[in-house]
């Protein structure tokens, strides 16, 4: 079968209106040097979203919301890492829509001291409640090694997928019909490709493992996308509510409302909740792959007016971050991790791989996402 990731080398070049260029392999330019990232944004994305509070929208949610969790502890329950995104879906989940919210925590064994103090002051103000689902660490361990092994890109795979599983392997558990995302077009309108980061997909996270892998994943939270998004919400009545994109939402507002209502503080970057986020995506991924993931949040800036775009050249001209720190934190991760630090360059150093060098379910994704797309129900690039 054809490679959808063919590896053929385009001639370099940028996106005229973004900073998007083709270190993805599939971008397309128009006549004028506009990416599609760009194009679909103004005519699909922005004439369907008004960035302003839509108080009607976000009221009948809520009482929706309050309506199904009548009698129950909880009528609603948010993933919560510490960040701009939920930390402010906290709030107005709590405040504006006068929910009852479960605030859950997934503690992957990499979070940032900055990050719990995030969720602590904000639980603590708004009087929430919280649970943390710690992650075996035997066996988050044990994936991310495999992981490196397998010399593909997608390295926060194995958190990422343990904080999605275990959210909504628990609502569905626990009988918590909403779950509230912070999902948002104000900072995800532009998604990384496909080949900087791969979906959720169970088949290639088993595979990999199966080959790599010393450790049976016993406890580790799984949720494949069938049972996702067809069995729980048709069969668990599971539904997914947006609510940041219900109210106006201006990323840098937000930020200092958070540090004043919560003293909430920022990390250096808007990903970069924890060391190993931080590793990856500010070495690990441009070093080793030449993919740089600022492209897409600083591109994403540059659409919804919050940085220029001459601003996001110059910044992409210095490293993410200071050899020092990478230094450090490779060493930490190594010793973390169980492995030397020159082990761990022998792994950074091995040959690049992709998805399809495993097993995976990628064209049935793919499909999938043309269907909901049609449907209108996916409003967002995908490739
Ligand atoms: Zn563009």
């Amino acid at each position: 079968m054809a490679r959808y990731l063919s590896g053929e080398k385009r001639e370099f070049q940028t996106c005229t209106n973004c900073v998007m260029d083709t270190t993805d392999s599939k971008i397309v330019f128009d006549e004028r040097g506009v990416c599609d990232f760009c194009n679909d944004y103004y005519s699909n994305i922005l004439p369907r979203w008004n960035n302003v509070d839509n108080d009607l929208e976000l009221m009948e949610t809520a009482r929706k919301i309050r309506e199904a969790g009548k009698g129950k502890k909880y009528d609603c329950i948010i993933g919560m890492s510490g960040g701009v995104d939920s930390s402010y879906l906290c709030y107005i989940a709590k405040v504006k829509m006068k929910l009852r919210p479960l605030i859950f925590v997934v503690d992957t064994g990499w979070n940032l001291n900055v990050a719990v103090e995030n969720i602590e002051k904000i639980v603590k103000k708004l009087d929430l409640d919280m649970f943390t689902e710690v992650v075996n660490w035997n066996e988050m361990r044990d994936l991310q090694l495999a992981f490196f092994k397998s010399q593909v890109p997608y390295q926060d795979t194995p958190q990422d997928h343990a904080i999605f599983a275990a959210l909504y392997n628990f609502a569905v558990k626990n009988g918590i019909k909403y779950v509230l995302t912070g999902a948002n077009n104000a900072t995800e309108c532009i998604r990384p490709p496909i080949e900087w980061v791969y979906q959720n997909d169970l088949t290639l996270i088993k595979d990999i493992h199966k080959k790599f892998g010393k450790v049976s994943l016993k406890t580790f939270p799984l949720c494949g996308m069938v049972r996702y998004r067809i069995f729980y919400p048709l069969f668990k009545g599971m539904k997914r509510v947006a609510p940041l994109n219900m109210v106006e939402y201006d990323y840098d507002k937000v930020k200092i409302f958070l540090k004043e209502y919560f003293g909430w503080q920022a990390y250096e970057n808007k990903h970069y909740e924890n060391v190993f986020t931080r590793f990856y995506e500010g070495y690990y991924m441009p070093h080793k792959f030449g993919y740089d993931k600022r492209k897409c949040y600083f591109s994403n800036l540059i659409l919804t007016g919050g940085m220029t775009r001459d601003n996001a050249i110059q910044e992409l001209q210095e490293t993410a971050y200071s050899a020092d720190m990478i230094q450090e934190d490779k060493e930490y991760i190594a010793k973390k991790l169980g492995i030397s630090v020159d082990e761990f360059d022998e792994l950074i150093k091995g040959e690049n791989k992709t998805f399809e060098d495993y097993k995976n379910t990628f064209g049935l994704i793919q499909i999938g996402t043309k269907v909901l797309r049609m449907l209108g129900v996916e409003k967002k690039k995908f490739r």
